[in-house]
């Protein structure tokens, strides 16, 4: 008997999953391109009137530009925990009210138990590279080379720390002294130049990735982690960036990562990895306020680096994927928590079962323009949840100033003090009295993720001697 149309049609769409995702290459390259300290407002495709910044402006027009997206911390050590991980730093105590990240003296790091977003796709066949600022532990157990990275070449921690030169980072800057730093420059577990030639390092990471992007085989997937030391102070730029940028010193260094930028979409293209490499841009955490003209800026967010209000945690996120990523300017929320979960998704991989993620899978956002899944964000100072956001609002529990002369002004809230983003993104305004409702809902949200966490051992506070720095 012959079947009408209709009923054929409809017979196949029952053995189709609901909504299938198109078709993407079975294995995606990706690039994750990540800065330390950039803040928001730091791009001119987010809005800055200054610097120039047209590798990063394409890159977002010709994929989605994200206004709500989010570090999981306010500073280096515990973000990059979350970026490599999908969890919150808390669930691998890489995070402390102590020691706020790890230093040069520090014993511990990213634990070996942890599955890192290289791992899981080295187990998936891909080659894995990690370049530049590493701050995961930078002794043998803790490198990117014990963490599922092929090769590794950076300076592995901040490019402030090691500081013997007298001075403050603005002053030595500006004399243009790198050696006042004795910071190593590493090439996988070796440190091969020590002080680190901090002028040239972002134009040599920039090489080593190209490089590295130009010697790939077409049938063997690969993640390349490049996660730059700037803008973090103190600033350093290569000799053709220095006095360029309308926005002085700090704009030359936006400028030089912006060509880098550009120097990594070339090699794709020259190479034709276009089409089947996915390129994530984003930073660790908003700009170190208390530097002025050496840190970065906001833009209309409230604060910057080290605290939980939107300055010390709203990042840019562009993501580009020639062919596959649906042009937009996304303004749902997202963060670097959903890297690991969709990277490994569009990987064919699985999600490991033997502990929480705090990552959403965010493909059908990317790739179909659905609304993002991340309807909820936690905001964590160190080791303590500060403040929560259920969609547009966004309740505090505590706050505290950016690093530096507020620092120390911890203030609790009860009730938690309300804001609705999208009225009121400079986080002024105290809604909580109109509220009750969702105050209530995201007290119930917030108790639930802190049942959630377990007690695990510090990582940053095992120290071979007292802070210093
Ligand atoms: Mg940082």
């Amino acid at each position: 008997m012959k079947f009408p149309i209709p009923e054929i049609v409809a017979a196949i769409a029952l053995l189709l999953p609901a909504n299938p995702l198109p078709a993407a290459p079975a294995k995606p390259n990706f690039v994750i391109i990540f800065c330390d300290d950039m803040g928001y407002g730091d791009l001119a495709c987010y809005g800055h009137e200054k610097i120039k910044t047209p590798h990063l402006d394409r890159m977002a027009a010709e994929g989605q530009r994200w206004t709500d997206f989010y570090a999981a911390a306010p500073v280096c050590t515990p973000s990059r925990t979350a970026i490599l991980t999908g969890r919150l730093p808390v669930r691998s105590g890489m995070c402390s009210a102590k020691t706020r990240v790890l230093f040069p003296d520090s014993l511990g790091g990213l634990p070996p138990s942890e599955i890192t977003l290289a791992r899981a796709l080295k187990d998936l066949g891909y080659d894995t590279m990690a370049i530049g600022k590493w701050h995961l532990g930078h002794l043998p157990p803790h490198l990117p080379t014990s963490h599922g990275f092929d090769h590794y070449f950076g300076i592995p921690y901040s490019n402030d720390m090691d500081k013997v030169g007298k001075g403050d980072h603005i002053e030595l800057a500006e004399a243009g002294n790198h050696q006042a730093y004795n910071v190593p420059l590493m090439r996988d577990a070796e440190i091969i130049e020590r002080p680190a030639n901090q002028h040239t390092i972002t134009r040599r990471y920039a090489e080593e990735a190209a490089r590295f992007l130009r010697a790939r085989e077409p049938d063997r997937p690969f993640f390349l982690y490049l996660a730059h030391n700037m803008p973090h102070v103190p600033l350093f730029r290569d000799a053709p960036f220095a006095g360029k940028s309308a926005a002085g010193f700090y704009g030359d260094v936006i400028e030089e990562i912006d060509w880098s930028v550009g120097q990594v979409l070339a090699a794709l293209k020259d190479r034709g990895l276009d089409r089947n490499t996915l390129v994530f841009f984003s930073s660790d955490n908003g700009p170190w306020l208390i530097f002025k003209h050496h840190g970065g800026s906001a833009g209309p967010l409230r604060d910057g680096k080290g605290c939980t209000f939107d300055g010390g945690m709203r990042v840019p996120g562009i993501f580009r994927w020639t062919g596959a990523i649906r042009p937009a300017v996304v303004r749902d929320i997202g963060s670097t928590l959903d890297i690991f979960p969709t990277f490994l998704a569009l990987a064919g991989g699985r999600l490991p079962t033997d502990r929480p993620y705090d990552g959403f899978d965010l493909r059908r956002t990317l790739l179909e323009g659905e609304p993002s899944p991340r309807q909820d964000m936690p905001f964590y100072r160190d080791d303590t949840l500060y403040a929560w956001r259920h969609g547009d609002f966004k309740a505090h529990f505590a706050t505290q100033g950016a690093y530096g002369a507020d620092a120390k002004n911890r203030q609790a809230h009860d009730p938690p003090l309300l804001h609705n983003l999208r009225d009121d993104i400079a986080e002024q305004t105290d809604i909580g009295a109109n509220h009750p409702d969702i105050l209530a809902k995201i007290r119930a949200l917030a108790d639930a993720h802190r049942a959630s966490v377990q007690p695990v051992e510090n990582q940053l506070e095992k120290r071979a001697r007292k802070k210093t720095q």
